[in-house]
């Protein structure tokens, strides 16, 4: 038999072990916000990997957002080394998860068991992807005892929330330079016939117009910043809209509507605060002397990031050479960088070799309308060979009643023990 079947099959025979792994995930409630449990899903990790032969390293990112006493940001990066010299090979997996929310038919931390599916919050994003990247490490081992290289497993906090006190910390402290790592797999729920190559880029900032409070009887004495900001709007709608909607990016970003360049307006206030919910009088007659937005503009791998702040600049001064009084100011609150790996880099040949083989069909090609942990890896790491895969259906993340598919686990463990294969037998 050759390897590649003897793997299958070794993932196969471990079934009800992903089951239980992921179930036993799950049952550690992560949640973020705030960050909890960060220590114990690692104390959690260190105890099933240590006795795959890992060695384990725990690294709290101390001082990042979010990072107390209360709730620390525990990371754990898991290393086995190989007989010999070669590559080595990095699952990262995010150990947070979302809030609950309302409408759960099924306990969220219970990973219950039901028509071939694993339910409970984090079951697809991303827990059922880690247990399935163990699982087939753990194979990998067991069939080829003497392989080269290294396989690293990371277990990291704050993906929901950015990723500051996770892998963009481990990327800091030098986890994912490529001297040390080569080929990183993020088990993101893209499902189990898809390779995520990278993601859109993203600005935000907040844009506030100025005003000057007068009486609202008499709003000829003041100056309203609401109306500003409506024609600042007007002009968005009139003729920044239309342009993005015909920039189209050659990046595979899914689902179609994300091709284009977009821009969602997430916030807009002006004028007096919003009474509190018990307030039972009326408002103020004032014009209000100031109005913000939060702008959040996803670009694409053609446009420059300097290009995208320009755009929107030249739109304000336009609109304040045409309004007299016109002020305002643009803070800048985030910014990150499109990132695609390329078709031809050896993590994504390897991985579409072994969905053919496993699935017997070929992989599509996908890019994320949004982030994820790979823009650290790339930006901070400098490493490019980097992809998302792995098992669940993205469209469930977040949601209540959350599932991942046992048979989507076991499919995706089994592509992943064949890349360890490719790239380290
Ligand atoms: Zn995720």
């Amino acid at each position: 038999m050759d390897l590649t079947q003897s793997l299958i099959d070794e993932v196969t025979g471990r079934r009800d072990d992903i089951v239980a792994l992921t179930q036993g995930l799950v049952a550690i409630p992560t949640l973020n916000p705030p960050g909890r449990h960060y220590r114990a899903i690692c104390n959690y990790l260190a105890e099933r990997l240590a006795g795959s032969g890992f060695d384990c390293t725990f690294l709290r990112a101390e001082g990042t957002p979010g990072d107390s006493e209360k709730y620390p940001r525990w990371n754990i990066v898991a290393r086995r080394e190989g007989a010999g010299s070669g590559a080595c090979v990095h699952f990262n997996s995010h150990t947070d998860v979302v809030e609950v929310g309302h409408g759960w038919t099924t306990d969220p931390f219970g990973g219950e068991v039901k028509d071939g599916r694993v339910y409970g919050r984090g079951t697809c994003d991303m827990k059922g992807g880690l247990a399935a990247s163990i699982v087939a490490a753990e194979a990998f081992i067991a069939r080829c005892p003497g392989f080269r290289g290294a396989i690293e497993i990371s277990g990291t906090a704050d993906e929901e929330t950015g990723g500051y006190g996770g892998v963009a910390y481990l990327a800091e402290q030098g986890w994912f330079d490529p001297d040390r790592v080569q080929h990183v797999i993020i088990p993101e729920p893209l499902n189990k016939d898809r390779i995520c190559l990278g993601h859109r880029g993203v600005w935000w900032a907040e844009i506030e117009t100025h005003g000057r409070i007068a009486h609202g009887s008499m709003p000829f004495l003041g100056d309203s910043a609401i109306r500003h900001m409506g024609a600042v709007l007007a002009e968005m709608e009139e003729h920044l809209y239309p342009l993005l909607a015909g920039r189209m990016t050659e990046m595979p970003v899914v689902p179609d509507g994300a091709r284009a360049s977009t821009l969602n307006v997430n916030s807009i206030h002006g004028g007096e605060p919003e009474p509190e919910p018990d307030f039972t009088g009326y408002p103020a007659a004032c014009v209000a002397d100031r109005c913000k937005i939060v702008i959040d503009r996803r670009f694409l791998i053609e446009e420059g990031i300097d290009d995208v702040k320009r755009e929107i600049r030249d739109l304000m001064e336009r609109v304040k050479s045409e309004r007299p009084g016109f002020s305002y100011e643009i803070k800048e609150l985030h910014e990150v960088l499109p990132s695609m790996a390329d078709r031809d880099a050896p993590v994504v040949r390897s991985t579409a070799a072994a969905i053919e083989r496993v699935l017997a069909k070929a992989p599509d090609y996908i890019c994320s309308p949004g982030t994820y942990d790979q823009k650290h890896i790339d930006r901070i790491g400098r490493l490019k060979n980097c992809i998302a895969y792995g098992p669940g259906i993205l469209d469930l993340a977040h949601q209540p009643d959350e599932w991942v598919g046992i048979d989507d686990m076991v499919d995706s463990a089994g592509v992943m023990a064949l890349v360890l294969a490719d790239l380290l037998a």
